[in-house]
């Protein structure tokens, strides 16, 4: 059972939702970007997806994991502030989804993903129509899940689904419905095959020459995870942090080992690894794939590859 909002109650209930803690949305300044609101009629839903995805609110750019003080090691005990993130969509939600399989549902959760997961509500967007021609998600299986509520835009109201308690909260005082929600139809598509039999062919070549090792792909890439481990040490104390920085599997370095070997030296070998983790390696380890089509990584590819077109028309 769901919820019903009346379009003209739209404003009440965000501003219902600022009341609650920090609230972040797509906001538009030069281009559009999940920020802070400070005042909900910035909200802004119809200028495209979000440059970046809500990821960077779940693994930042650099965090101290541990703290080495008087030779002590010790966690870091942040505490994290409540966060409401509204306006996401199901690409960037399922990319979320994707991450707590990761770092929540093993024997070891990670301490810090965990902290700002519990500490953050996910009230999405479902799309009507996809945002960008690069979109490809209706190929790629995407689940109603991820979110705390998610909102379906009708003529005149949205339907809520609801999925967690922290979502229940919010809108306990809109009515019940049935709510059926459509998952979003995209004109681009990914034909979905085994690409191992490809591994050693030459059709990886056209695509890695054009690659400059940017990495824009994988900043933007909802369910991109790779990160490096520094211990950062004032020689002087000796003491310091143990920092968890973002990486990409597109840097040289990324594969490199103690004595100097790189595994992937070539931009060829960086290239195809991130298409395959992203479309066969996930899929086989998890059952489900790590791309989520939002088509961030074909639409501000600095080099404009499109690895659904070769994919597509190339892997035969
Ligand atoms: S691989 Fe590209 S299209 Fe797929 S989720 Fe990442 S950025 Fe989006
Ligand atoms: S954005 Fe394009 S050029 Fe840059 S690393 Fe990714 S694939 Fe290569």
């Amino acid at each position: 059972m769901g919820r019903v909002l009346k379009k003209e109650d739209y404003n009440k209930f965000l501003q219902h939702l600022k009341d609650e803690g920090e609230l972040i949305a797509p906001v538009t300044t030069k281009m559009v970007r999940f920020e802070t609101v400070k005042n909900i009629r910035d909200i802004d839903l119809n200028s495209g997806n979000p440059f970046f995805p809500i990821k960077k609110y779940f693994l930042p750019n650099k965090e101290a994991l541990l703290k080495i003080r008087s030779g002590e090691t010790k966690s870091v005990d942040k505490v994290e502030k409540k966060k409401l993130i509204f306006g996401a969509r199901l690409c960037d939600i399922n990319g979320i989804a994707i991450l707590d399989e990761l770092f929540l549902n093993h024997e070891y959760a990670d301490e810090a993903y965990k902290k700002r997961r519990d500490s953050i509500i996910i009230i999405g967007i479902n799309c009507h129509t996809p945002p960008s021609k690069y979109c490809f998600c209706e190929s790629m299986d995407l689940k109603k899940e991820g979110y705390d509520l998610l909102l379906h835009k009708r003529e005149h109201n949205y339907f809520i689904d609801v999925l967690t308690d922290n979502g229940a909260k919010l809108v306990r005082h809109l009515p019940e419905a049935e709510v059926d929600i459509p998952l979003p139809k995209t004109k681009k598509h990914l034909d979905r095959k085994d690409l191992k039999p490809f591994f050693a062919d030459n059709f990886w070549e056209k695509d890695s020459e054009q690659c400059v090792s940017c990495q824009r792909c994988t900043i933007l890439c909802p369910t991109c995870f790779c990160f490096d481990l520094q211990d950062e040490i004032n020689p002087r104390t000796k003491n310091g942090d143990r920092v968890r920085t973002i990486d990409s599997c597109h840097s040289k370095d990324f594969t490199q080992v103690a004595g100097g070997h790189v595994f992937r030296d070539t931009r060829l070998k960086r290239y195809r690894h991130r298409v395959l983790h992203k479309t066969q390696f996930f899929q086989d380890k998890f059952k489900r794939s790590m791309c989520t089509g939002c088509g961030r990584c074909i639409e501000y590819c600095h080099s404009k590859i499109d690895f659904v077109k070769t994919i597509n028309e190339d892997f035969q």
